[in-house]
């Protein structure tokens, strides 16, 4: 065990709250998609006018969508690194199954790799094309 029980509870403690936090987030970002959308219903959805203020629209309500989007991955690794503190699983590598040093659970309470597999991973991912 790498953490002490003390240590475990007070990591719960925080990724509980920012569950809380980012569930409150992805509500915001809901209601700010919901009244964009309410706007729009009395513009025609042509192209040939407002086409300015329609793309900043349209813009505006796809950078929300982005964000809604990490948001909701976030809360979803938020929600597994609870899981797995139910499961005595906390705080270890989910490749490589060694511990997860502190300093980075410290970081990033919801990490699901150690460092290495996850700079394997993006190196894997990410590489390329980018
Ligand atoms: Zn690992």
């Amino acid at each position: 065990m790498v953490m002490t029980e003390a240590q475990l509870e007070a990591m719960r403690a925080r990724l509980q709250q920012l569950l809380t936090e980012t569930t409150a987030e992805i509500s915001e970002i809901d209601e700010q998609v919901r009244s964009f959308g309410a706007s729009e219903q009395d513009s025609s959805y042509g192209v040939d006018n407002h086409i300015g203020d329609q793309a900043d629209v349209v813009y505006e309500q796809e950078r929300l969508l982005s964000v809604r989007d990490r948001l909701a991955d976030r809360k979803a690794l938020i929600e597994q690194a609870i899981a797995k503190m139910d499961r005595g699983e906390y705080g270890y590598c989910e490749n490589c199954k060694r511990p997860i040093p502190p300093d980075r659970l410290e970081a990033l309470p919801f990490a699901r790799y150690c460092i290495e597999c996850q700079a394997d991973m993006d190196r894997r991912q990410g590489g390329g094309w980018r």
